[in-house]
């Protein structure tokens, strides 16, 4: 039986509606007016920056490794809240004298302002999975005061984010005046996540939105 509207109900669906609409236009904006360097024929000849840094906005910043550091090349995101900050991946590259992330991450970190003990807000690093070209800049972060690493096998994404019913629901992380969603999205990796931003509608899938992709690393 379908129920016949009232016009009652129908005016507070045009409540709501016109309640949500503010809310769709609060996202804060950003640029993607960036030239991602393309690498060279010759990396030796060619003097590159290892890393590439775009400030979307005052806030969140895409990183990006250099294609004459590592054929991946990957992205990685860095998310400011008011109380703490979030890293997504870590890239490919361990050693810090050849790629600097740690050291270019802590760098675009605000002040903590008068928190004992502390200079930078605190920083959380997670991953979108477990393939190394994610995850081997982690040990740059690892045993620093105010970083917390969060490890990429399945136990600990599920007990870290707090999914119960692995993958149903979603998680939610509190940056400060900036709510991350955490995403179960396995597939191309048994623990892979993914993250939407409230505050600039921002979706990081990673790799698995790729068609097809392998198994890799
Ligand atoms: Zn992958």
């Amino acid at each position: 039986m379908i129920a016949k509207r009232s016009p009652k109900t129908l005016t507070v669906v045009g409540l709501l509606l016109a309640l949500a609409r503010p809310v769709m236009s609060q996202l804060t904006p950003g640029s993607m007016d960036v030239h991602w360097n393309e690498g060279a024929s010759d990396c030796a000849k060619t003097a590159q920056p290892p890393i590439q840094v775009h400030p979307y906005n005052a806030q969140t910043f895409i990183l990006r490794e250099s294609p004459c550091s590592t054929a991946e090349a990957p992205f990685m995101y860095l998310l400011v809240g008011s109380t703490k900050s979030l890293l997504i991946d870590t890239g490919d590259v361990a050693d810090p004298r050849q790629m600097p992330l740690a050291q270019t991450v802590i760098s675009l970190l605000p002040e903590a302002g008068q928190t004992a003990g502390q200079t930078k807000i605190p920083l959380i690093v997670v991953h979108t999975h477990g393939h190394l070209d994610h995850r081997l800049g982690d040990s740059q972060f690892q045993h620093q005061s105010s970083i917390e690493v969060v490890p990429t096998d399945l136990a600990h994404v599920r007990n870290y984010f707090g999914f119960p019913d692995w993958p149903n629901g979603i998680a939610q992380l509190d940056l400060g005046d900036r709510i991350i969603d955490v995403i179960p999205t396995p597939g191309h990796y048994p623990s892979h996540v993914s993250y939407y931003d409230r505050q600039t509608g921002l979706f990081f899938s990673s790799d698995f939105f790729l068609p097809r992709t392998p198994h890799h690393r």
